[in-house]
């Protein structure tokens, strides 16, 4: 166990640092200066970190706190160091003193990561950062399938922490500084800060290796709808985890206050299929529909029915949702079309439900071409399955989470999400737990939803995705034994 003094800029982190070896304090410097470490990317992350050994934090402390500046000033000495102690000499909550000494790194981090965004499975630029920055705190990084991995410690279970870190093609109105630099790609769903998070755990890993379990860090591509977990699993993230741990950022669940980390056993995220088709008839002139054959009306009678299948054949107690979410046909007021097409999404939590949707859909598709006479065709494309949590793991995660921000600051949802997440292939292969932190400031203006082209978030918050992962993987490598 180490003391960690958070230090605002490199300058006074060197002056610290002599402060304490003058005083026969021995100083590990963990730099935060990307810029020296980092050539690829112009990147100030500001705030170091300067470490000493736990037996001599007090000592520490109490030096720092003497010292002056001295810089000669007319109202008395000259001004103290301006050092934060953030270790756990002066607050037992060693995980969160941990994540907050690197949180103004993440921070950093995400703001780097947030101006480059970039979509779907292949991110050149965003890999390209992450393995640098990697590579500055000693990690040894692998390449696998899209993403990237590294591991941290010597012996004992083997743990995974997994971020994402693609973009969405959403143009960017934040009006934010550290804005998207890339028109039409913007970090509308916070993987920014995953991935920025992960990168702090990594340089607290480095710092201090697990004992007694060991780390795994997986950094995914992909997330988005492009299917990004299952090449990394077929090139072995996976190989000799024993359980897994992701959180996301936003606002996923309307049961969290700002701050909050929500978990839930059991099926927490929709499995999101999507399917398509169309109608197709025979166009004419829009004064004479019997020389034609309109497909119009055997679409409309489609999305009517595929709503009233939903109200009517599934429990209504089980969520379960249908949405015919884009349309397209004809080009002018006065042209039957020849063809009508359709695309939406089915959200369901578990294989009956799933199955049923299905189901459901074909037969709206046939039963409206045949009582207008159209042919029709239809697609049903799996998508992610459901996130299940282990409910083992659940718990274990929650109580980590308790232990780390304070019994209030932690919930037991009641209702999943309906969103989807390709976290669920992890759970499907190995126990695990997804969870929620609500990052939004109404108070400030950050209360968009992920998916928003406003969307942003609190980053003083990061520190609880940092403590809350990190201390939710050690107990579950410490829950599963050697
Ligand atoms: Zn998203
Ligand atoms: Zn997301």
């Amino acid at each position: 166990m180490k003391t960690v003094f958070e230090c605002r800029s490199r300058e006074d982190a060197m002056v610290a640092r002599s402060v304490l070896e003058s005083s026969g304090i021995p100083v590990e410097l963990l730099s935060g200066g990307m810029q020296d470490m980092n050539p690829l990317f112009n990147v100030d992350l500001s705030g170091y970190t300067l470490v000493v050994p736990e037996s001599f934090g007090e000592d520490a402390l109490a030096v720092l706190a003497d010292y002056r500046s001295p810089e000669q000033r007319a109202d008395g000495p000259g001004p103290a160091l301006p050092v934060s102690v953030s270790g756990p000499a002066v607050d037992g909550n060693a995980a969160m003193s941990l994540a907050r000494s690197v949180a103004g790194r993440a921070v950093a981090h995400r703001r780097a990561l947030h101006a480059i965004p970039e979509v779907g499975l292949d991110l050149p630029r965003t890999v390209a950062y992450v393995r640098s920055a990697l590579s500055a705190v000693g990690a040894i990084v692998r390449d696998c399938g899209p993403g990237l991995v590294c591991d941290f410690g010597r012996e004992g279970p083997l743990v995974a922490i997994r971020a994402d870190m693609d973009a969405l093609p959403i143009t960017e109105e934040t009006g934010a500084e550290y804005a998207s630099t890339i028109p039409g790609s913007m970090h509308a769903c916070g993987h920014d800060a995953h991935a920025a998070c992960l990168l702090a755990i990594a340089e607290l890993l480095a710092l201090r290796p697990p004992t007694g379990w060991r780390a795994r860090l997986i950094f995914q591509t992909g997330e988005e709808g492009a299917f990004g977990a299952p090449p990394m699993i077929e090139a072995g993230c996976l190989d000799g985890v024993r359980a897994i741990v992701g959180g996301h950022v936003g606002d996923l669940s309307g049961e969290l206050q700002p701050g909050q980390a929500g978990f839930m056993p059991g099926a927490m995220m929709a499995a999101s299929d999507r399917f398509a088709g169309s109608f197709v008839g025979s166009g004419g002139h829009g004064s004479a529909p019997h020389q034609a054959l309109d497909p119009i009306p055997a679409l409309a009678q489609f999305i009517l029915a595929v709503q009233s299948f939903r109200a009517r054949r599934p429990d209504q107690r089980v969520p379960f949702v249908l949405s015919v979410c884009q349309v397209e046909s004809g080009t002018a007021f006065n042209i039957i079309p020849g063809e009508a097409s359709f695309k939406g999404t089915a959200r369901t939590l578990a294989p009956a439900e799933r199955e049923l949707a299905k189901e459901g859909l074909l037969a709206a598709c046939q039963g409206a071409a045949l009582a207008c006479g159209v042919e029709y065709r239809y697609e049903w494309l799996d998508g992610y399955p459901p996130v299940v949590n282990d409910p083992a793991s659940t718990e274990l995660a929650m109580a980590a989470a308790r232990s780390v921000l304070g019994d209030g600051q932690v919930r037991l949802l009641t209702v999943p999400s309906m969103g989807g997440e390709d976290f669920a292939y992890y759970l499907r292969m190995v126990p695990g737990c997804f969870w929620f932190l609500n990052t939004q400031a109404p108070e400030r203006g950050i209360s968009h939803p992920n998916h928003h082209p406003a969307f942003d978030l609190d980053e003083s918050l990061l520190d609880r995705m940092i403590a809350v992962n990190l201390a939710a993987a050690e107990a579950l490598a410490r829950s599963t034994g050697a």
